[in-house]
């Protein structure tokens, strides 16, 4: 067991059961308050962490680290150090915010400097995402999308089985989460309509979706063996991949999605670690036919987290409306990489790789608006008797995560997005 996950761990920060952030989790984000530039932070039940300050206080002179890495806007050049290094980090965190040790808490010129309460700061993105792709590994997720627009006798394509299918998404529109997401304009044709027009989609979507963040580069014509990509990840983070279906339905043939998705992605501040994550590892679906040996990969390699969606109307309640586990992928991420740079395509790191929308085989664990109303054709009922068939203006779409075991809940937080009208 990696020490920092050891649950019998306290800290002497007190922290609610129902905390997302643990003294066992310890995710990495990037923050910034009216007095303090951006730069690195750890979660910690109500607080943040500032670890540029720790620096400062030669906190972490025991650790092969240059501290001025804590004081960028970004994550990279810490995740560049290497997993050694982060891992060392992590577990000084832990130690320094153990029970047993006063170097903090004994300092009170300290404690006021480096903890914060999370409400008084503002978290920004966490990486400085170089590459993102957008995979589409839950086999439910495709079934109803190929049962919806194809055939339901032959709802996955031949392919489908064989390769973690994706696609090269936008980088540069990555947003944290609280960002607000503008109804995108694009190009739509209805089939009963005689010729495309150009305007606002009317079919605004969400997906459900888990990111993992590369945290080591490869050289151009290297390739990742799927048993190796767990040193090649730094951790993860809920990813909203927002979807404009209409405009969707009219481009992607044949070379798939394009201006449908790109208008906007959201993600979570916090990432947390592949390390944190460790207890909740789990064996995923049974591959049947096998993969082909360069995705081959024995053992538990799936991720238990529990997965929530809410629709909030402006001044209204959040509605539950999707409950989806990680743990359904069909192909898991050491895959995806495997398969990502098996054609040699060199991996950066802040590289993001989303999972593809995460749905359950019930109804209501399906991690898209299109798949919860059936294409539109069974509304959803909120809790102010208004109906939802896709996304309306001033909506709030809130997704949550996390994993519990022996008591102990590692969480991601929250990724939140407000939709503010076309332009
Ligand atoms: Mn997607």
């Amino acid at each position: 067991m990696l020490r920092a996950n050891d649950p019998t761990l306290h800290s002497w920060i007190e922290i609610s059961p129902t905390s997302d952030f643990p003294i066992q989790n310890l995710p990495f984000g990037i923050f910034q308050t009216h007095t303090k530039t951006p730069r690195v932070g750890v979660a910690i039940g109500d607080y943040v962490l500032d670890l540029c300050v720790l620096g400062q206080y030669n906190m972490f002179e025991l650790i092969d680290i240059d501290p001025t890495v804590f004081n960028r806007p970004f994550l990279n050049d810490f995740i560049a150090q290497g997993k050694p290094i982060w891992r060392a980090v992590r577990n000084r965190v832990s130690d320094l915010l153990r029970n047993n040790n006063d170097e903090i808490c004994g300092n009170p010129e300290l404690m006021e400097k480096c903890l914060l309460k999370m409400s008084e700061v503002q978290m920004l993105m966490p990486v400085k995402v170089g590459n993102y792709t957008d995979f589409y590994s839950s086999i439910e997720h495709a079934t109803n999308v190929g049962t919806m627009f194809r055939d339901p006798k032959n709802a996955l394509l031949p392919n489908w089985k064989h390769i973690p299918i994706g696609y090269h998404g936008r980088a540069s529109s990555i947003v944290v989460s609280g960002t607000p997401v503008r109804r995108p304009n694009g190009q739509t044709k209805a089939p009963d309509e005689p010729a495309p027009a150009f305007g606002p989609t009317r079919l605004l979507d969400f997906e459900l979706e888990v990111a993992f963040i590369t945290g080591r580069e490869t050289n151009h014509g290297e390739s990742i063996l799927p048993e190796e990509a767990e040193d090649y990840i730094f951790g993860l983070v809920l990813f909203n991949d927002w979807s404009a279906r209409d405009i969707q339905t009219w481009e992607y043939v044949p070379l798939g999605p394009f201006l449908a998705k790109s208008f906007a992605s959201s993600v979570s501040p916090w990432v947390v670690t592949l390390d944190a994550l460790k207890p909740f590892r789990v064996k995923g679906p049974e591959q049947d036919p096998k993969p082909l040996p360069y995705l081959q990969l024995a053992g538990e390699h799936n991720y238990d987290i529990h997965l929530e969606v809410f629709i909030q109307p402006e001044d209204g309640a959040e509605n539950l409306v999707s409950r989806s586990n990680y743990k359904y992928m069909y192909w898991n991420m050491h895959q995806q990489l495997a398969h990502q740079s098996s054609n040699g395509c060199n991996i950066q790191i802040g590289d993001m790789y989303a999972s593809g929308t995460i749905s359950g085989s019930e109804k209501g664990s399906y991690g898209s608006m299109l798949e919860l109303t059936w294409r539109g054709t069974q509304a959803l009922v909120l809790s102010d008797g208004t109906e939802r068939k896709f996304l309306h203006d001033a909506d709030t779409v809130i997704m949550r995560g996390y994993g519990e075991r022996n008591g102990i809940r590692i969480g991601f937080g929250e990724v939140s997005g407000k939709v503010l009208p076309a332009l």
